[in-house]
């Protein structure tokens, strides 16, 4: 009998206001800028996105079930090791990643020559290549919250491959 590999496709969005006074962190990465981003945790759009993907594709529930922004314990977490805690017990149940494809919309800063390093980073935190993580940065088009720079937002889809069960 064959044996069907079993695939599993999940997407995740995420938004944060802009904000003075912290820093901006895209994919556990500290991007040079004059503003940051609001948040309970250390705001990290693009990873709360990949988080929400990596728990849609499994059936797992969002990422406000797993880390409540009421918890203490979850103040100013940084979000990689979110990611971590959450792709940890997926690895732990046979899931491996086939493809990360991400997009983080911001009118500023120009995220362009950030990239590479960010898809470094995730692919990293994820135990995958980098051929297998990429990152597509676009603007706001000036409008919207986005194109008025008020907020930036990030989404993530991924396909991932289960253990077939024997
Ligand atoms: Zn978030």
């Amino acid at each position: 009998m064959q044996i069907l590999p079993i695939l599993r496709v999940g997407e995740g969005h995420d938004v944060h206001r802009t904000v003075a006074g912290r820093p901006l962190i895209l994919g556990n990465v500290v991007v040079d800028c004059d503003f940051g981003l609001d948040g309970h945790s250390d705001a990290d759009v693009l990873l709360h996105a990949v988080i929400d993907a990596l728990l849609g594709a499994t059936g797992r529930g969002d990422i406000g079930e797993w880390f409540p922004n009421t918890a203490a314990e979850w103040k100013d977490a940084n979000s990689g090791d979110l990611l971590t805690h959450v792709w940890k017990s997926l690895v732990a149940d046979g899931w491996q990643i086939q493809n990360l494809d991400c997009t983080i919309s911001a009118e500023k800063p120009r995220l362009g020559p950030w990239k590479p390093l960010i898809r470094d980073r995730v692919a990293g935190l994820l135990g995958v290549s980098a051929e297998q993580v990429n990152i597509k940065a676009k603007s706001g088009e000036a409008v919207g919250p986005v194109g008025r720079g008020d907020a930036i937002t990030a989404d993530a889809v991924v396909l991932l491959l289960g253990k077939p069960k024997t």
